[in-house]
């Protein structure tokens, strides 16, 4: 049996179908940039995740570099956040001008320590970047009582957590912003790159507009200088197709991770913890830890079962930081993680006699 970790194919014709007439209708508006689809996927999925605004982007990365720009944040001012993210979370610090400062995460979840964030708040901290890592939502309310204490902002990086909650309120909701990405891997994927900013700030948002189009006020008039990075007409129609799928997609992971949980039982790997009480994780990446995670992998391979890796190098020890002087940090947890982590299939469409395999090949893995 073979088990691919990611399977973006569309097999549905009813489904293609959907995706068809979007395609049609931006061919026949004639309008491809900054038309009413985008205009109509920003209100929509404003109002799914609980903002006044979203404005939409080229991808996740430069939603993270435009949302630090609307906030006034550059050169000078530190932006914590998490060494086991995507490169890009940090990228987008460095990219904004900003200095990155990196903190240790919880293990058993792979999340941002909060201790070790408030011990490394300086004079210049101007924001923390939360990273809802894998689509887990937690402690939200301990998150706003330390950025309200410190007086600085706080950033959601939501890209693996689209339509999470912690309580009631989706991510993306609680922060100054909520940074999104619609890479096509992601919970609510396009057809290509695509990303937005959620926020319910009129001024942010105004400011966020300007610099996803070259920091134009008026039509070529420009009073900053910004990027070139918007969400097009016709990745919108898509998102916009799909976005009402998005929470049975999400409940069908959740039913994925619960068969897991309840199955998975070894003692050369661990699951990392459930989400409890008010948390909410909607699995975007189910992930183990394990000493022996190569040779895990490996196990699965022989067997066909895809895995990856998410992620193996911290950002501090990425070769292009280290001219910011963030090689010689030692975030130990993280670290040790990045060699432990190993992500398994859990993907909407994967069948019960899939799950089972899975389930079956890890179970009896015994390493040499
Ligand atoms: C995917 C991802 C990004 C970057 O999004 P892109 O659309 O690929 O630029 C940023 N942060 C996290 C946590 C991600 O998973």
């Amino acid at each position: 049996m073979k088990i691919a970790f990611l399977d973006l194919a569309v097999p549905s014709v009813v489904e293609r179908h959907r995706y068809h007439r979007a395609l049609s209708k931006s061919l026949k508006s004639g309008i491809f940039v900054l038309g009413e689809q985008v205009a109509r996927f920003e209100e929509e999925f404003a109002s799914e995740i609980h903002s006044e605004f979203a404005v939409g982007t080229g991808n996740g990365m430069d939603a993270i570099e435009i949302g630090i720009r609307s906030l006034g944040l550059g050169p000078g001012d530190e932006i914590i956040t998490s060494p086991m993210t995507a490169y890009a979370t940090v990228l987008a610090i460095v990219r904004s001008g900003a200095t990155p400062v990196l903190a240790d995460i919880d293990p058993d979840t792979g999340l941002l320590d909060l201790v070790d964030v408030s011990n490394k708040i300086t004079q210049r901290t101007r924001a923390v970047i939360l990273v809802h890592l894998y689509g887990h939502v937690s402690r939200m309310d301990e998150w706003l009582a330390l950025v309200g204490g410190a007086g600085i902002f706080l950033i959601e990086d939501c890209a693996q957590s689209h339509l999470a909650k912690w309580d009631t309120k989706p991510s993306g909701s609680f922060g100054d912003f909520g940074a999104f990405s619609f890479y096509p891997t992601k919970n609510l994927g396009g057809f290509g790159d695509g990303g937005a900013i959620t926020s319910s700030s009129r001024d942010f948002t105004e400011q966020a507009r300007r610099l996803r189009n070259y920091g134009q006020t008026t039509r070529y008039l420009h009073e900053k200088g910004g990027l070139n990075s918007r969400l097009d007409e016709i990745q919108a129609g898509f998102l916009r197709a799909k976005l009402p799928q998005i929470g049975a997609q999400n409940r069908e992971r959740g039913r994925i991770a619960r068969y897991y949980h309840d199955h998975l039982s070894s003692e050369f790997f661990s699951v990392l913890r459930q989400p409890r009480e008010q948390e909410n994780h909607v699995y975007h990446l189910f992930v183990v830890t394990s000493a022996h995670r190569d040779a895990l992998a490996e196990h699965m391979k022989e067997k066909g079962i895809g895995t990856l890796i998410h992620y193996p190098v911290v950002a501090h020890q990425q070769s292009a930081f280290t001219s910011l002087g963030l090689g010689e940090i030692s975030l130990p947890k993280s670290e040790t993680f990045a060699h432990q982590a190993l992500s398994i299939p859990c993907r909407p469409g994967l069948k019960r006699r899939e799950l089972e395999h899975v389930v079956t090949v890890m179970n009896t893995f015994r390493p040499s």
